[in-house]
């Protein structure tokens, strides 16, 4: 029986906990890290109520200690992918007519595992596989996480009570259908939360989902499934398969039945998806959803007025914070003449203290390693090309060395040229480019920065004159999804700073908002009538 408009749990952010020494979570991760470490996980899929491997075998190894093996994963066959797809439509009639409160319950569940008993496994599980400081990590696996499952819980519950207005005689009705078909979520490597978040957002309104990780972050992607299956989801409602994207994605957009994309990734592979979905869409039952966050090139833009010191912590936070790998990392810089040395010379002496890269186990470590060999290699190239060219060259840093760890020291790029590669491109690793400008050209340095790159996903100003911060954030309205005054671009907190961009860095549905919940709902209009009319003739018919 569902007979009550239940109320939900009021949604609050988890604490982020210190680490700081002798503290009890600092002890209880390190004892998790070491235990993973010295293990070989065996992660297999999860389809339907199956766990499924292959033929085609993968190693799993740290990016700080990249010939130390925590464990394998399996390439999914084309039939594996098939199957996934036909357990999810199976598992569709019961989840969507389960009454949403039971759906709500296993994911606030989710989210006291996540913020208790599970919190220093996904925190180590994801130091481990995506080589995050403790501090990047809590801020992620544990808290980010949590508080998506938690806040849309709320969101849902304030969508399903939005209702339409009723006249005399009739009632009106919305009921907040699940979208006809499956929804395929693909996840990046960078964030555990966003991994977990993807499937779970469309499940939770009553969606079935096949969820495919990021290579790079399947490690940490188990502890997820595990999480969902201790919380009671149903078998079939979030199926897990691992391995080549592009087989596996043509499988799904090939369904007739495929209903949504859940995607957050780069622009150019969600480019390449929305294309593949266009050329296939009269062959679907009903037109996707496609949802997708994708790449940046957020600026800090700092006037004359600001304050040398507050600038450089958000320079060297922004920038350099799990290694620049954060879509909303800032990477190209403005600063006016008049404060530019200081500025540096503040980026200069932080990055003196911080030191080289090394493993999330050291915990004196602020920077760590980036993820993979293609990232070391592409970043380790950009590196040399701007020492060879002529209109830029390496303020700080500029070293690297994969023998143990892919690790790149944070660079500082300074540039003559506003439009140069390093401002415009996302590099996706610890590398910040900056260009001096005039201190008399503010309105046209904004100008810059709107029009240097295709993409507007985050961004902040710095000033101490409010003319100047007004100024701002008109000229730049259209320049980021996530706009920052006198603070960092990065660090959105679910709840506070709903988070998503425009122009090529994605479709701006703000994930963990009930924006983003409403792509994953097809509302159905219910219209009663008390006293049906009886004769057809409207009264201007004399
Ligand atoms: P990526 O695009 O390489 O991979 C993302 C996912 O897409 C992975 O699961 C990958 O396996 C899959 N994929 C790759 N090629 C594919 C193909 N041809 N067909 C189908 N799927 C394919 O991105 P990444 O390196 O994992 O993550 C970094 C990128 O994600 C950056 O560009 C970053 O800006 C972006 N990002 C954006 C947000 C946001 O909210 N806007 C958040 C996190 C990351």
């Amino acid at each position: 029986m569902s007979n009550a408009h239940f109320r939900v749990p009021k949604a609050i952010n988890e604490a982020v906990l210190s680490y700081a020494p002798g503290t009890p979570e600092r002890e209880a991760v390190l004892a998790s890290y070491r235990k993973q470490y010295n293990e070989v996980a065996d992660i297999k899929m999860k389809i339907g109520g199956q766990r499924l491997d292959s033929n085609s075998k993968k190693p799993l190894s740290p990016p700080h200690q990249h010939q130390h093996v925590i464990g394998h994963y399996y390439e999914a066959t084309e039939e594996q992918a098939k199957l996934a797809i036909e357990e999810a439509l199976k598992a569709k009639p019961q989840w969507a007519s389960l009454p949403w409160e039971q759906r709500a319950a296993i994911f606030l569940k989710a989210a006291d595992l996540i913020s208790g008993p599970y919190r220093a496994r996904i925190n180590a599980a994801t130091m481990l596989a995506q080589s995050k400081t403790i501090h990047q990590a809590e801020i992620d696996a544990a808290c980010e996480f949590a508080d998506f499952l938690r806040f849309n819980v709320e969101f849902a519950s304030n969508i399903y009570s939005e209702q339409p207005v009723s006249s005399e005689g009739i009632w009106n009705r919305i009921e907040y259908r699940p979208l006809e078909g499956f929804v395929y979520a693909i996840t990046p490597f960078n964030f555990t939360a966003i991994a977990g978040n993807l499937p779970a957002a469309p499940a939770l309104m009553g969606n079935t989902v096949v969820w495919k990780p990021s290579d790079a972050q399947v490690y940490s992607s188990r502890v997820i499934v595990e999480i969902f299956e201790e919380a009671g989801l149903p078998d079939g409602v979030i199926n897990f398969i691992t391995g080549d994207p592009q087989m596996i994605t043509k499988t799904m957009l090939d369904s007739p039945h495929f209903a949504g994309l859940h995607f957050t990734g780069s622009t150019f592979v969600f480019q390449s998806l929305w294309k593949q979905i266009g050329e296939r869409v009269a062959h679907y039952k009903t037109y996707p959803r496609i949802v997708g966050e994708t790449g940046g090139k957020d600026f800090i833009v700092a006037h004359p007025s600001s304050h040398p010191k507050e600038v450089a912590t958000a320079i060297v936070r922004g920038a350099f914070e799990f290694q620049g790998q954060k879509c909303s990392a800032a990477s190209r810089v403005y600063l006016p003449e008049s404060i530019a040395q200081g500025v540096l010379n503040f980026v200069k002496e932080d990055l003196n203290h911080i030191g080289q890269p090394g493993s999330p186990e050291d915990m004196s470590r602020f920077v760590t390693a980036v993820i993979h060999e293609g990232a070391f290699d592409k970043l380790a190239a950009v590196i040399e090309k701007v020492k060879q060219d002529q209109e830029a060259e390496i303020f700080a840093g500029g070293t690297y060395d994969k023998s143990e760890g892919y690790f790149i020291s944070p660079t500082v790029v300074v540039t003559t040229d506003p439009k140069y590669y390093t401002m415009e491109t996302e590099l996706f690793g610890p590398i910040v480019t900056v260009y001096v400008y005039p201190d008399s050209q503010w309105e046209q340095t904004l100008e810059l920065v709107d029009q240097t790159s295709m993409y507007a996903l985050t961004g902040a100003v710095f000033s101490k004159d409010r003319y100047a911060a007004s100024q701002a954030i008109e000229a730049l309205q259209n320049a980021a999804g996530n706009f920052y005054i006198n603070d960092k671009p990065t660090g959105a907190v679910v709840g506070q700073q709903p988070f998503g961009g425009a122009r090529a860095s994605g479709t701006n549905d703000k994930a963990g908002s009930a924006m983003n919940l409403m792509r994953w709902v097809s509302p159905r209009l219910i219209k009663e009538t008390f006293i049906s009319p009886k004769d057809y003739r409207y009264p201007f018919l004399g």
